[in-house]
């Protein structure tokens, strides 16, 4: 059976601009064209969205690499290159994502929009655009940009209403087949649930709710111990647990123990797991053995103040009452919980003029190029004035204009970088 996986690391690379072109206008008998040379198209993005008929991160185990289309580059005759397609990753719905370095939430998959993780980068001009009336045949275009790239974690937090936990065995899976459409596995032995289990249940008009059977807290799971201590990230957004106690005594198990073992094991986990609502459900009622142990359990329960059903998930004995009562707590309960992004961008650190390369193309037109000039205008919004002063200043802080001044740049020239021209001034 396939290992369930609920984290993952993957690498997204955005596709790089096309290069834009320098070409020539050419016809028959005409002796010198214009430039015509095309723009190149822009690098595809790296696209999430969920889907609902996933519930694992299984495949990021095995391709942890995504890379998005390249933009083509530009051509003669004005032809733009094409744009790079798109990549789009699907996720199961309540993946979050962080970022790899800092474990910021970049984003939280569980609503329907799909996000853009990567973008692609802007294909370079091609020599068209730099044709003016005093620099009419311009033999240069600029490079296309370099799409970003980012190393992410992918975890997931499913997303139910309700959880049932309680150890191997007790009847959870049973349950859950019972009150929903979910087929989850049932056997007679420990450990058979592997994977997070899913069902919606219907508990009236307008009343149904997401129910996650979650495998295998045992013992010692907070501490890891177990398979229990991974299963326990999915029950952190549950709004109400059903607590499933195996009151038969078959097993020569003491209800009230398994009860305080499990409390004990949500309370190392997180004090606001241990802090959800819940509603204590004593299974197995058909076949119990040992009535004075029910009676203590039951006595125990009512002291703790939880409510308290008796059920057969087997013959189906209180199940109504029990899906009647979470649906009940579920009308007056918060939504389940979203993660607010908390990752912020750094701020495009400019680099040294070293890293750059910077030529003259043409007497009076400098051209300047380098991956952190990329980022920097990736990132910047040239159209308010507080990104201008900012994409000025890390010019400066750069020693780009300190280089332009030595290579013996003149009051009036023009500057260009990438889609970017501006006139010189001291
Ligand atoms: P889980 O590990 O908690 O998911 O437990 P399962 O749902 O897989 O059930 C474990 C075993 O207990 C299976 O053999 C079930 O058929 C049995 N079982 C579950 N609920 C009941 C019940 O209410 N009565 C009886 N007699 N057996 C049950
Ligand atoms: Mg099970």
């Amino acid at each position: 059976m396939p290992m369930f996986v609920d984290q993952a690391a993957i690498t997204v690379i955005a596709g790089k601009g096309g290069n834009g072109a320098v070409a020539f206008h050419r016809e028959k008998y005409v002796a010198a064209g214009g430039p015509d040379g095309g723009d190149g198209g822009r690098g595809g993005s790296i696209i999430l969205q969920t889907d609902d008929s996933m519930s694992t991160l299984m495949d990021f185990r095995y391709k942890r690499k995504y890379s998005a289309q390249p933009g083509a580059d530009g051509q003669g005759g004005l032809r733009s290159g094409k744009d790079g397609a798109d990549l789009v990753i699907r996720v199961p719905r309540g993946t979050l994502v962080r970022d790899k370095e800092t474990g910021a939430v970049i984003v939280d998959m569980s609503g329907s929009e799909p996000f853009v993780l990567a973008k692609g980068g802007r294909g370079g001009w091609g020599n068209k655009h730099f044709a003016t009336p005093t620099r009419q045949a311009p033999r240069f275009a600029k490079p296309g940009m370099a799409g970003q790239r980012r190393e992410v974690l992918l975890e997931l937090k499913l997303l139910a209403d309700v959880g049932l936990v309680g150890f191997p065995n007790v009847g959870k899976s049973t349950l859950l087949s019972m009150v929903s459409k979910a087929h989850p596995k049932i056997a007679d032995y420990h450990f058979t649930t592997l994977y997070p289990n899913l069902g919606v249940v219907w508990a009236g008009e307008g009343m149904s709710f997401v129910l996650a059977d979650i495998p295998g807290i045992i013992e010692g799971a907070a501490e890891g111990a177990g398979l229990g201590h991974d299963f326990l990230r999915h029950i952190e957004r549950c709004r109400l647990l059903i607590h499933v106690v195996d009151v038969s005594g078959r097993e020569g198990r003491d209800p009230v123990e398994d009860f305080k073992a499990i409390r004990e094991e949500l309370r190392q986990y997180s004090a606001d797991l241990a802090g959800r609502p819940e509603i204590v459900a004593a299974n197995k009622c058909d076949i119990v053995q040992d009535e004075g142990s029910l009676e203590r359990f039951k006595a125990y329960i009512e002291e703790q103040g939880l409510p308290l059903f008796m059920i057969s998930a087997a013959t189906g004995q209180g199940l109504r009452e029990l899906v009647k009562a979470a649906a009940g707590e579920l009308a007056h309960l918060p939504p389940i919980p979203v993660f607010e992004a908390e990752y912020v961008e750094p701020e495009a650190a400019p680099g040294t003029v070293e890293e750059l390369k910077i030529f003259q193309p043409e007497k009076g037109l400098w051209s300047v190029e380098g991956p952190w000039l990329e980022r920097l205008l990736e990132r910047v919004n040239l159209s308010d004035i507080e990104g201008r002063m900012y994409f000025e200043r890390s010019l400066r802080q750069g020693g780009v204009y300190d280089r332009l001044e030595e290579l013996g740049i003149r009051e009036g020239d023009t500057v260009s970088i990438y889609d970017l021209e501006f006139e010189y001034r001291r």
